[in-house]
């Protein structure tokens, strides 16, 4: 049963985006991870062929594309198996606060630089004492006239040394609520007061960089901000549903490349003389595997189409988000241990994959706090 709707576009996006990858990502996927940092160049190049922000309107640069487009890039880029090149953060998280909740001005100003990878984004939520608790910010933003002065500091944020605009959540220090306090500002690197510190070193997705940052006195104009002011908390709510379903995608999509190279591995590697995958034991935990696989499949293909129809998903988001997660990382396993010992190598191929699974059931929200949120709107 086809879930999904692909027109020739989509398919020749898809084919094209491919060609692409093969030739401009895949191949320096190593090296980058060696530098723990990609190059800005591969972003402009990935702007030049069109595979940044589909979604934007084309009066700001973009194609105007559907969400397909979004989840083809997310499929293709997840089976680059690099993370640093993370422009699914920027094209389906971050860059969507500008084109929703920016000023006219603000969408001229950044959205054509963003199409075309001149502008790399971050998001800046999490501090030292505030990640799941995001009610608990503490980071201040006080209005003065034409100005907003930010201080504080933000911690484990995603293209941090990279980013040249940050979208960042602060709170006016005069209110308690949350809900009331919280608003988002358009941070320009460069701007004084806006300093970036550490490269955090983290046991996966060691090309991508995440950073500490730090606001001292952080003047930016107050037409920086996004939407109206303490709106912040609902704006996050909105857009956090889009960076769930999107961890989705990433995560059966990896389960699935994972899978794949796993079951061609049983089949050609013999113990004894007989491929690994005529033992039972091994067909069955790849059976198991793929019926777990394909569920996921179904499910988010079947949630990406319900985004599209923009219908209430916030449960389903929030249970496909933990559950493919923890699926990717029960299969990461599982596969490793069917490797014997070249899974202790880094020229197998899902090594790195199993390294970098393991943050997805922590970021974009843990999958304790989805299971806290389906749990809220199932009404218990
Ligand atoms: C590689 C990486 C990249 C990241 N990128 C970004 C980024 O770009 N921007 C950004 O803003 N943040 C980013 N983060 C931060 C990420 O969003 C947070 O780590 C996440 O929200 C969890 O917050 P925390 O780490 O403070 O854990 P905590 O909130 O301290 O949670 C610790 C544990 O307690 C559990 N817990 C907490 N509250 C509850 C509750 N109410 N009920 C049940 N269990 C609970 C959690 O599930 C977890 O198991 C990134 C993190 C990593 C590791």
């Amino acid at each position: 049963m086809e879930i999904l709707k692909y027109t020739e576009a989509h398919k020749n996006f898809r084919e094209r985006l491919r060609g692409f990858l093969v030739k401009e990502v895949t191949p320096f996927a190593d090296q980058w991870e060696r530098d723990k940092s990609v190059p800005k160049s591969a972003w402009k190049k990935m702007g030049q062929g069109g595979f940044l922000c589909t979604d934007v309107a084309p009066e700001y640069g973009g194609r105007g594309g559907d969400f397909l487009f979004s989840l083809i890039v997310a499929e293709e880029m997840t089976r680059t198996r690099q993370t640093g090149l993370s422009t699914l953060l920027h094209s389906d998280i971050v860059v969507p606060y500008i084109s929703a909740f920016g000023s006219e001005e603000l969408k001229k100003k950044y959205l054509p630089g963003c199409v075309c990878g001149d502008i790399v984004t971050a998001v800046a939520m999490t501090e030292p004492g505030a990640g799941s608790d995001l009610a608990g910010m503490q980071t201040a933003a006080v209005e003065e006239g034409e100005e907003v002065v930010i201080d504080g500091s933000k911690t484990f944020i995603s293209n941090g040394l990279n980013a040249d605009i940050v979208v960042v959540a602060a709170r006016d220090p005069a209110l308690e609520n949350p809900y009331e306090a919280l608003s988002l500002y358009v941070v320009e690197s460069g701007t004084p007061g806006f300093t970036t510190g550490r490269r955090l070193e983290k046991m996966g997705m060691w090309s991508q960089d995440t950073a500490e940052l730090f606001f001292s006195k952080c003047r930016v104009p107050q037409k920086n901000r996004l939407g109206d002011k303490g709106m912040g908390f609902l704006m996050l709510m909105q857009k956090l549903q889009q960076e769930r379903l999107v961890c989705a995608i990433m995560g059966v999509t990896g389960a699935e490349y994972i899978l794949e190279w796993t079951m061609n591995y049983c089949k050609q590697t013999s113990i004894s003389g007989k491929p690994i995958s005529k033992s039972q034991a091994v067909q069955f935990a790849l059976v198991e595997m793929a019926t777990d696989v394909k569920l996921g499949r179904t499910f988010v293909d079947k949630l990406v189409a319900d985004h599209m129809e923009a219908k209430d998903i916030i449960v389903e988001t929030s249970m496909a988000k933990y559950w493919t997660t923890d699926m990717l990382n029960r299969i990461a396993n599982r596969c490793l241990d069917l490797c014997g010992d070249f899974a202790m190598s880094e020229k197998c191929p899902i090594v790195r994959a199993w390294r970098d699974a393991k943050v997805m059931t922590i970021f974009a929200g843990t999958n304790e706090i989805m299971k806290n949120i389906a749990a809220k709107f199932m009404g218990m």
